[in-house]
């Protein structure tokens, strides 16, 4: 599909359903930062808009502002590299969302956390994320 063709997210849903659609992304991680683990106050696009990156799941992942608004345009892997809280688990994990790998991306931010706890109703939403 050539990227003119896509469909984007915001064209298709009401208000509502954005509203939505970014809750479910922030409670995959049970609301914490993809990058530093703090908790995410926002919807970050890894591929950024301005380079073609689309307003998908795969593509979207909950940030704090303060990493969304370090990272910027910068390309993703590259501006992660250089942070002081890097954490492989958490890269691997970034890499795993963008393939749409959304199970092996929570166990290995799990891996990275400690902390964080699977929700109960992360399962009953599974087959949603494989078919988007
Ligand atoms: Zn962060």
């Amino acid at each position: 599909m050539h990227i003119n063709d896509a469909v984007f997210l915001e064209d298709l849903c009401p208000k509502s359903r954005l509203r939505q659609w970014r809750k479910s992304i922030h409670r995959i991680t049970e609301k914490s930062c993809i990058y530093c683990g703090k908790p995410s106050e926002s919807i970050d696009h890894v591929i950024p808009r301005s380079q073609g990156g689309l307003s998908t799941t795969k593509n979207c992942v909950p940030a704090c502002l303060s990493c969304n608004g370090d990272k910027s345009d910068e390309n993703a892997w590259y501006w992660y590299s250089k942070q002081k809280f890097f954490d492989a688990r958490r890269a691997w994990a970034l890499r795993a969302w963008l393939e749409g790998d959304l199970p092996l991306a929570i166990r290995l931010l799990q891996w990275a956390n400690p902390n964080f706890k699977l929700k109960e109703n992360y399962k009953k939403d599974e087959s949603e994320y494989r078919a988007a």
